[in-house]
């Protein structure tokens, strides 16, 4: 049997977030056309775009873009060609500009760190080049419906993974996207998008959203503290993070289809005192709240696992892990949201589950349907400068909102 140790710490910490803020933000980098515009060697230049896809090749690529087969064939085999093209990532917007034959003059799309990245026609070979993009900033707004999963309803309405994620993550506090989901539920989405000569190249930061799950709404804006540290508020000030998370497995494409996958024993809360999350091995287990590791290691039915000591008298423990995340050691201090290890089946377990507990002062509770405590409010001083904020935001909620009912009507 486990043995679980107790300790009790005074009050939750309050709550930082360490990302950049995003309205002190400059977002025009430095001037960097499309290379070589300037050439008219050629009596016609033809202009082609495409994405690069899930499962795409290069020579797939340059075909679509219409570039001739020979030439083709040397960019593949050029080792100055081929490095950039390792930089392509699935849904990147790719440009080229041939000549009539297809040849070659130019082509570049924007790489990761909001590079743009280009390879020339030079003769018989290639040059290329790398340098930051101008990017260009606008507000984006999206809404959809859940149907099957949150990434099928944030696919339909055309978001990226990055925009999926960050929702599950602005009401992590709140809505268990792994359990709580439900045909009907809606969300409305404000988020910043990147553009490089008009055409999209990435999303940024959400800065509204709302999710109404199972009938009920739950709203969220962002806003920046006097120090430039930024998190997500509801549009009255009360703080949207939670002392604890609600689900404890990060929320990801591969997990979301997972939802109601329980292994077959012990499925009530009541009859072994936790929760079972059915998530395929190697899944991400993070710390549902700030502490300190209490104890690390193997032991009984629970096979591997991490127990964290947090404020309050609260306990969690994350069993049947396959592995445990590094500098996970006891007396380790661990942040909300950290990893603490990956999903297994050590342990007494049929399949690849997680299994969760909460307790507090040694008593198991239910954490799915606890109320936890809220991080700290917009301060009272803030509360003028969060209204001419949040006030825009909101409004932008409000008017997506009514367009959906327009259309349902
Ligand atoms: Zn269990």
């Amino acid at each position: 049997m486990v043995t679980l140790l107790f300790g009790v710490v005074a009050a939750f910490g309050t709550v930082q977030d360490t990302r950049e803020p995003v309205f002190a933000r400059t977002v025009v980098e430095p001037l960097a056309l499309p290379p070589k515009l300037e050439d008219n060697n050629f009596d016609k230049v033809f202009f082609r775009e495409d994405h690069f896809q899930r499962g795409d090749t290069i020579s797939a690529l340059l075909e679509r873009l219409e570039v001739e087969d020979q030439q083709a064939e040397r960019l593949l085999r050029s080792p100055e060609a081929r490095r950039p093209f390792r930089l392509l990532r699935p849904g990147t917007t790719v440009q080229a500009r041939t000549t009539e034959d297809g040849s070659l003059l130019s082509m570049w799309f924007i790489g990761g760190r909001d590079q743009l990245i280009s390879i020339d026609g030079a003769g018989e070979g290639f040059t290329t080049s790398e340098q930051p993009a101008e990017l260009t900033h606008r507000i984006q707004m999206r809404s959809g419906d859940i149907k099957s999963s949150l990434f099928a309803a944030t696919d339909a309405a055309g978001l990226s993974d990055n925009v999926a994620t960050q929702i599950a993550d602005i009401f992590a506090g709140d809505v268990d996207f792994h359990r709580d989901l439900r045909r009907g539920d809606k969300f409305t989405v404000v988020y910043e998008m990147f553009d490089h000569l008009g055409r999209p190249v990435r999303s940024g930061r959400v800065l509204a959203a709302e999710f109404i799950n199972q009938k009920k709404s739950y709203r969220a804006v962002w806003f920046q503290d006097a120090e430039g540290h930024g998190g997500y508020y509801v549009p009255d000030g009360k703080n949207l993070r939670k002392a604890f998370l609600r689900s404890p497995l990060e929320f990801s494409r591969i997990t979301s289809g997972f939802a109601m996958r329980f292994h077959p024993i012990l499925q009530q809360w009541r009859a072994h005192r936790g929760v079972d999350y059915g998530a395929p091995t190697g899944t991400r287990v993070k710390a549902t709240g700030d502490g300190v590791v209490e104890f690390v290691g193997r032991q009984g039915g629970y096979g591997n696992v991490v127990v964290l000591r947090h404020g309050g008298g609260v306990m969690t423990a994350y069993g049947h892990l396959s592995r445990f995340a590094n500098g996970i050691r006891k007396g380790a201090r661990v942040g909300q949201g950290e990893l603490v290890g990956l999903v297994g089946q050590t342990g007494w377990a049929t399949g690849p589950h997680l299994h969760y507990e909460f307790r507090v002062n040694n008593q198991h509770r239910n954490p799915l349907t606890i109320a936890f405590p809220a991080a700290q409010p917009v301060a009272p001083e803030r509360l003028a400068a969060f209204r001419a904020v949040a006030g825009p935001l909101a409004a932008r909620l409000d008017l997506l909102a009514t367009t959906n009912l327009a259309l349902l009507e």
